[in-house]
């Protein structure tokens, strides 16, 4: 039953996002773009979330990845949380160098009415009386870690906040959402550009205009209709170097071992009266909302373990 649950939630977990990853041929920035639809879809689908909170989550993602994509190590792994007090609760994202992503968001089934520009309220699902923490876990030695008081909520905007604190890099990032009629998503992605050391200002000059021009990343993608599309509107005119493609998805790495281990750190006592009150124990993913039960005979080698170790 657990085992088919899970190949269920496998096989709507296919869809392919895509990533460009580039440099203009001065050097004057970095960009990466990205056409996170799937990876939207994928959140809404496993958090059965409203219109706003996939919203949330989407965008979260989207940042995630492309922000996971900047690692300089293969092992590198990234967490942005964002802790903005709001209704919709705390909303973390983890990433890995390769752009994968697992996301959770306290309450995905948060209702609000849209903004005052008729928008989906991201940000006041959010909150706006917070912080974003930025941990970059190398797989060795102390992770680097990076806060940033909150903007706005609206993710975008305060991923830009946090570079241009914490990481002293004027940036532009762009993120959105757009949810189709039926709650399913229609369109996600967006971009972060980076002004790299001594620009040609020419270029600068070129892209900002460009920027100044666009209207949302949804929009240019139904404009567009692909990102190579949106690609080339938003650097027409520049120079590009050939785009480096990949294709990140949804993933989490959550397994029995790791639940076993959530289990152990419970303690002896806390086990044994499970034991005793249910006789048994159904752990659910945060992320990806994967079930794993323990039986009786389980939890009690479990707590035999921890009391091992204590005479030990
Ligand atoms: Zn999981």
């Amino acid at each position: 039953m657990q085992e088919q649950t899970n190949r269920q939630q496998e096989s709507i977990l296919q869809k392919e996002n895509t990533v460009y990853r580039s440099l203009d041929v001065s050097g004057t920035f970095r960009v990466f773009m990205g056409d996170m639809t799937g990876m939207a879809e994928d959140l809404r689908k496993i958090n059965h979330s409203t219109p706003t909170a996939t919203a949330v989550l989407g965008r979260v993602a989207a940042g995630a990845s492309m922000m996971g994509m900047m690692a300089k190590g293969e092992k590198d792994r990234l967490t942005l949380t964002f802790n903005g007090n709001g209704p919709g609760g705390k909303v973390v994202a983890v990433a890995d160098s390769q752009g994968n992503v697992k996301a959770y968001m306290e309450n995905p089934t948060i209702e609000l009415p849209l903004n005052q520009a008729g928008k989906l309220d991201v940000g006041g699902a959010v909150g706006r009386q917070g912080m974003l923490t930025v941990v970059r876990d190398f797989g060795f030695g102390e992770p680097y870690v990076g806060q940033v008081k909150l903007v706005s909520g609206e993710i975008a905007e305060d991923i830009t906040a946090y570079f241009a604190a914490s990481e002293q890099m004027p940036t532009a990032v762009a993120l959105g959402v757009l949810v189709d009629r039926d709650m399913s998503v229609r369109r996600a992605g967006g971009f972060i550009i980076q002004v790299l050391p001594h620009p040609d200002e020419r270029v600068l000059t070129k892209l900002e205009e460009n920027i100044g021009k666009l209207t949302s990343f949804t929009s240019l993608m139904e404009e567009e209709g692909d990102l190579l599309g949106v690609y080339e509107r938003v650097f027409e005119g520049i120079q590009m170097d050939p785009p480096i493609v990949s294709h990140p998805a949804f993933r989490c790495d959550c397994s029995r071992e790791r639940m076993e281990q959530a289990l152990i750190s419970l303690g002896a006592k806390e086990l044994e009266d499970m034991i005793r009150e249910d006789g048994k124990a159904e752990l659910v993913c945060h992320f990806c909302r994967r079930r794993y039960l323990f039986g009786k005979e389980q939890l009690e080698e479990l707590a035999a373990q921890l009391r091992e170790e204590k005479k030990g």
